[in-house]
């Protein structure tokens, strides 16, 4: 069960100290998708609510319009440490009122999720000046899918909404995150989706504090060929899998032609 509630904030923007973006939107603190590797689960601890990260759910309201002057070129992303079309989107519509106030920004717009409610607001989408929406896909394997990620939607109707993203004109990223070693197999991503995806974004799995132990527990039970793998990466710190990954990733994708951005590359 996910707990909800409502939370006043001051603004839905919020500057970032991200380096590749000015300003981020979260609508909701919390994220139901309750993935395993979840790397936002840290945000629990700016919240009030002693469920588990997963089992709540803030709903973000404030009076205050978004000024789409000062984000005027801007880099925006919405959103960073929640699904902006997570199930309760369909409820409270907080994303849906945040993007009616963006339709006439000339901010650079980014929205990320793994949910086809996405495709709702395709309207909005087309009427405004610069937006891009990356469907985050780690792995094409529905039963993995349903694991690592149990309430997102599917691997097909990603690859659905993605689809439809291109069909109506929307300029469409695959966001290969969180590459998970020995199981994310990018360059099936790609053959996938190829043809509806204008770039492509990659960044590794990170694990910290308790989603670490979560993981590590997956890999144990459902893949202990890989625990070395894991050990190595994780506990001592190799770099040696991701260096050469990155390196790998660089030249299918020169090879073939496909923008991309490797965003753990040189981390
Ligand atoms: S969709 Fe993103 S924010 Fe939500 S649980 Fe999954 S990884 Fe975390």
């Amino acid at each position: 069960m996910v707990v909800e509630d409502v939370t006043r904030v001051k603004d839905y923007l919020n500057k970032t100290k991200l380096t590749t973006l000015d300003y981020v939107i979260n609508p909701y603190v919390g994220c139901p998708n309750k993935c395993i590797y979840c790397y936002a689960a840290y945000m629990s601890s700016f919240s009030k609510h002693s469920e588990e990260w997963g089992d709540f759910i803030d709903i973000k309201r404030t009076n205050k319009r978004i000024n789409i002057f000062k984000i005027k070129n801007k880099k925006v992303m919405i959103s960073t440490v929640t699904d902006p079309y997570n199930s309760y989107e369909k409820k409270y519509g907080t994303t849906r009122m945040i993007m009616e106030q963006l339709v006439k920004s000339e901010a650079f717009i980014t929205v990320v999720t793994k949910s086809k409610l996405v495709l709702r607001d395709v309207d909005l989408f087309k009427k405004m000046k610069h937006v891009e929406v990356a469907i985050s896909i780690s792995t094409l394997d529905e039963h993995l899918k349903k694991k690592i990620e149990p309430r997102s939607s599917s691997v097909e109707e990603r690859l659905e909404t993605l689809k439809k993203l291109k069909q109506n004109g929307i300029r469409t990223i695959v966001f290969i995150s969180p590459i998970i070693p020995q199981i994310t197999d990018f360059k099936r991503i790609i053959e996938a989706t190829k043809e509806y995806a204008d770039e492509y974004w990659f960044d590794k799995l990170n694990l910290r504090s308790s989603f670490k132990t979560k993981m590590f527990k997956f890999i144990n039970e459902e893949y202990p060929l890989y625990n070395p793998i894991y050990e190595n990466i994780y506990n001592r710190k190799n770099t040696k899998y991701f260096d050469d990954l990155s390196d790998e990733i660089a030249k299918y994708c020169t090879e073939n032609n496909i923008s991309f951005k490797n965003f753990y590359a040189g981390t």
